[in-house]
């Protein structure tokens, strides 16, 4: 089966869907990140985004793409994390009626979150229900359309535009870190980078314990591990996407992984000298520049996306408070 996949023009395509709708977050810089690492760095601030991460791009770019038909079906998405919130909210705003699976273990807020978007959620129980199967079941009931949350054409096309803008506001960058769950955010922002910035060398960054991308990448094939601890919560995928990693494996230079403690160090960083809040997966692309897992000529250009600020304000408090 050959893969269609999104080009640099369907990122620029979701941009115009996207013009006035997603916000043209903030690209911020700091004297200490820059002089620590001896580069020019430049922070995409997806924490700003509606509901709080890049999600809405995709979500919404993906919703707006469907046909009169399958919009009045409605669309079905299955996730208790920020893919969620971002179907529930496009949906709302091009009323689309939503459903999201999510797990009944789910944190109550992020139901709450998510029904406050106008959507329905439905429950199932993890240990002994298949969401893949309960959503196939529900969708051929009601034909509804299913978006997932990665390896979609519309929704990676849509993920790029972070980086589209990034360059579009700062000029060509040497290198661009994003961080890596499924790989949508980082095959769309390769895209938009080598579309923009043909120089630029594009690095994707997992958590240590879950390098799935970052062996697949290597080994040339997508290789699937077991549901990975840390707390990076938004990049604990078991593998990529067949969308993504193709994408991926043309357009990045690497995968490169850091380890806990830096997200940890990185997030304190980012309170305390940028006074903001990025949850621990938005640490990762930042963690890799500012920890040294990639390192660089002095003087180089640096895009790095900060993906997301969602975290329950308890755990965040227990992030900042641990001393390693
Ligand atoms: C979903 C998500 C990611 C990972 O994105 P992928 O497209 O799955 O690689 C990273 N950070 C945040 C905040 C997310 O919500």
């Amino acid at each position: 089966m050959t893969l269609i996949l999104p080009t640099f023009d369907d990122v620029a395509k979701a941009s115009e869907i996207l013009k006035g709708v997603a916000h043209r977050t903030p690209v911020l810089t700091s004297r200490t990140a820059d002089s620590q690492t001896g580069a020019k760095i430049f922070f995409k601030a997806e924490n700003y985004q509606r509901m709080g991460a890049f999600k809405f791009r995709g979500g919404y770019n993906a919703i707006a793409s469907l046909n009169d038909e399958q919009r009045a079906k409605g669309v079905l998405a299955y996730s208790s994390g920020n893919h969620a919130q971002a179907i529930a909210l496009s949906g709302q705003l091009l009323g689309v009626k939503t459903v999201i699976l999510m797990p009944e273990d789910a944190p109550a807020a992020k139901k709450a979150a998510t029904e406050g978007y106008g959507a329905t959620v439905v429950t199932y129980d993890r240990y002994t229900q298949s969401r893949e199967e309960l959503a196939r079941a529900m969708q051929e009931e009601t034909g509804m359309t299913v978006v997932p949350p990665y390896d979609h054409f519309h929704v990676i096309a849509g993920q790029g535009t972070a980086a589209k803008e990034l360059i579009e506001d700062v000029g060509e960058l040497d290198y661009l870190l994003v961080c890596v769950g499924g790989g949508g955010l980082l095959a769309g922002c390769a895209l938009a980078a080598k579309g923009l910035s043909p120089n630029c060398q594009v690095f994707g960054v997992e958590p240590e314990a879950g390098n799935d991308g970052q062996q697949s990448f290597r080994q040339g094939e997508i290789v699937s591990i077991a549901t990975p601890r840390s707390i990076a919560d938004g990049a604990l995928t078991n593998y990529l996407g067949q969308l993504t990693f193709a994408i991926i494996q043309d357009k990045v230079t690497d995968m490169l992984t850091v380890s806990d403690a830096q997200l940890i160090q990185t997030m304190k960083f980012f309170g305390e000298r940028m006074k903001m809040v990025v949850e621990p997966t938005g640490c990762l692309a930042a963690a890799a520049i500012l920890h040294g897992a990639l390192k660089v000529p002095a003087g180089s250009r640096v895009g790095v996306i900060l993906s997301g600020g969602n975290v329950d304000l308890n755990a965040y408090a227990g992030f900042l408070s641990q001393t390693a």
